[in-house]
């Protein structure tokens, strides 16, 4: 069974979504806080990024945040996370969230997170790792990029086995249970990071 002890969750920066996409930030955050799973995200406190931030900082729980230098005062790093770490570019950012995370959860979110996900996919479509990518279908949001991937396939831009590099689940209940269902996968985390 696998161990989730640093999960990365990439969600949007908008804070302007539905009700129930807030909602759902804040409850993976309990989760989260309650589980003892740490939190790696991009560092803001705005939007659905912010939301779980303080949901899983008010559980108790530990937050890093990774934000690169320029977006440090567009986003308003956040101030009260555990550890926030400020890179040089978002090329660094990303790598350094992957690195320092066992699994990925996808919420809702725009074009960072679409441009997050796809690289976390892509990485592990070219065996540079192979942790849990898991998108959060709330309330239906991410049927267009399945829809995506589907036609991708159909057309034979992706293979059929490109399906399972990632796993879909209704809502962010089914997370933490669906990790610890997943085969075992690398925890060790970057020392030099933490
Ligand atoms: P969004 O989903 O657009 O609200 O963005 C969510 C996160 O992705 C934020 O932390 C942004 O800093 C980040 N982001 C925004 N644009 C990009 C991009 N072009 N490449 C990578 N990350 C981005």
């Amino acid at each position: 069974m696998a161990q989730v002890r640093s999960l990365c969750v990439y969600c949007g920066s908008s804070a302007r979504g539905r009700d129930s996409h807030h909602q759902a930030a804040r409850q993976l955050g309990r989760l989260m806080a309650e589980a003892r799973v740490r939190l790696v995200y991009g560092g803001g406190r705005i939007g659905l990024m912010g939301l779980i931030a303080d949901a899983v900082l008010q559980g108790g729980g530990e937050v890093v945040g990774i934000i690169p230098r320029f977006l440090d005062q567009v986003e308003v790093g956040h101030s009260g996370v555990s550890r926030l770490i400020v890179t040089e570019n978002m090329h660094e950012r990303k790598e350094k969230m992957a690195e320092l995370s066992d699994a990925f959860v996808i919420l809702p979110g725009g074009l960072g997170t679409l441009d997050e996900t796809f690289e976390i996919l892509t990485w592990k479509q070219l065996q540079l790792h192979d942790k849990p990518v898991l998108v959060v279908d709330v309330d239906g949001y991410w049927q267009p990029l399945v829809d995506l991937v589907d036609r991708m396939i159909e057309e034979n831009y992706a293979k059929p086995e490109h399906r399972a590099l990632f796993r879909i689940v209704a809502g962010v209940d089914e997370v933490l249970p669906a990790l610890a269902e997943m085969p075992e996968f690398r925890t060790e985390i970057e020392a030099k990071w933490m």
